[in-house]
């Protein structure tokens, strides 16, 4: 099974991803913790990338496809990927998809996660105390939720048209989106 965990930044996209992976032994592909970690090891393509998510901007189709692309082809026989933090807009869903059929796959299903927008500020504004990473100031914050409803949300409909979508409330604890997303698993094995 390949999910693709989608929603605004903060909304739990890489803490429900984890909990996914523990329980159906998925591999997760997060293409912002791929992007840390090239800055972290001082590579070029950190050094590109590193201004603009500071600033809260999304980065090049063509450099987070080639990541997604790279983990792909070398986990080809793994029982399934999450996809938490791509795609980001309609050309990486497309390439995804293109991607998934050269290995005869698919994407099975999209959860999408609601919150609204004054608990991704409140819950933003914790992170940035707690864990002070750069593009959680209240600046970057608001591009990245920018970036959110102009280039990725348009992605909805792209999902709602493959009757791949889940929407699940991300308002609620931590355990009960988990309990929805299953629900939501377990349906989609059924059809
Ligand atoms: P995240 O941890 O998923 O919120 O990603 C952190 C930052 O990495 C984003 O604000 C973007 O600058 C960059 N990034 C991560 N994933 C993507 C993507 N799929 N497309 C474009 N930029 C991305």
């Amino acid at each position: 099974m390949n999910i693709v965990m989608f929603g605004p930044p903060a909304a739990g996209k890489g803490t429900q991803a984890k909990k996914l992976v523990s329980k159906h032994s998925l591999l997760q592909l997060s293409t912002g913790d791929m992007l840390r970690q090239a800055r972290a090891s001082g590579t070029e393509l950190g050094g590109k990338v590193s201004g603009i998510m500071d600033r809260g901007e999304l980065v090049s189709d063509e450099i987070v496809i080639s990541l997604i692309e790279e983990q792909i082809s070398s986990n080809k026989d793994n029982r399934g990927f999450i996809f938490d933090g791509f795609p980001r807009t309609v050309a990486q869903a497309e390439a995804l998809d293109a991607l998934m059929g050269l290995y005869d796959s698919q994407i099975d299903v999209v959860v999408s996660l609601k919150v609204d927008d004054s608990s991704l500020i409140n819950r933003i504004t914790k992170r940035f105390k707690e864990e002070g990473r750069a593009d959680d100031n209240p600046e970057s914050f608001k591009v990245r939720l920018n970036a959110y409803n102009t280039q990725t949300a348009s992605l909805l409909p792209y999902y709602l048209s493959q009757r791949k979508l889940h929407e699940v409330d991300g308002m609620l604890s931590i355990n009960e989106v988990s309990v929805l997303i299953n629900e939501a698993l377990k349906n989609k094995n059924k059809e």
